[in-house]
């Protein structure tokens, strides 16, 4: 079941399946060439090193149980719309290529074996992240938060193996990140248990599973490209905040 898929240049749904009324609500409007993003959710919940090769280039360890933080919604974007780029209050913004996990139906207290009923589907995300205002910040919020920095891609996806498929972050054409999704710490069953105990996951919500090694950083006029196998890709543009958006507070 593919439940969503736009055509960056007929921008028409390429294809429509049946369930295709009942996740409508996961789509808005995001700019004038009618580009849609194709998730709504009422929060973005993200793992931290959550592959041991990024834990090593961050220079830490895994956390022996997952290190969760919140992405705020409003800086999800469609898989072609550019990311602006905070140079008015940051100078070192990373991608982070990752399968994002969109849940199907509220989750609360769900069992590891139960897990996957509440997976709507997977979809491509790039984890944008202002590396300086992290490490300066106690909290990740306004490091991971700026509008455009959840660049989301064009499908939801359930024909995937969820837990085996490549993950390749392309930066001006080059590999970045190149990994599989086998190599996570902790995995999605767990993770969405995890959660579902702490907070309760809502239709529409997407669980951010955490980047592999090779992380690095964008500059002006990037193109940045997260490709899952079996799923289209994320493919955005990166202006600058201060060419783009008023600087004036
Ligand atoms: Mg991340």
């Amino acid at each position: 079941m593919i439940i969503s898929s736009y055509n960056e240049n007929n921008k028409k749904i390429r294809k429509t399946f049946e369930t295709i009324d009942s996740y409508n609500s996961f789509f808005r409007k995001v700019n004038k060439r009618d580009i849609v993003a194709s998730v709504s959710p009422s929060k973005i919940v993200a793992i931290g090193l959550n592959y041991h090769d990024h834990a090593i280039e961050m220079k830490k360890q895994p956390p022996k149980e997952p290190l969760i933080f919140l992405k705020a919604p409003s800086s999800v974007i469609g898989p072609f719309e550019n990311i602006i780029y905070p140079d008015y209050m940051s100078s070192k913004v990373d991608y982070e290529g990752e399968l994002g996990i969109v849940i199907k139906k509220e989750a609360k207290w769900v069992n590891k074996k139960d897990a996957y009923k509440y997976i709507l589907g997977a979809i491509c995300i790039n984890d944008i992240t202002a590396r300086d205002l992290q490490a300066q910040d106690i909290q990740f919020s306004r490091g991971k938060s700026f509008d455009t920095f959840c660049p989301v891609g064009p499908i939801i996806s359930d024909e995937i193996n969820y837990q085996d498929v490549r993950i390749k972050t392309i930066l001006n054409g080059k590999i970045q990140q190149e990994s599989n999704t086998s190599q996570m710490i902790h995995k999605i069953d767990f993770l969405i248990s995890y959660i579902s105990r702490i907070m309760t996951l809502n239709k529409g919500d997407i669980i951010l599973t955490g980047t592999p090694g090779g992380v690095g950083q964008i500059k002006e006029n990037d193109i940045v490209k997260v490709e899952i196998e079996g799923l289209e890709s994320t493919n955005n543009n990166v202006h600058l905040g201060t060419k783009t958006i008023s600087k004036e507070i």
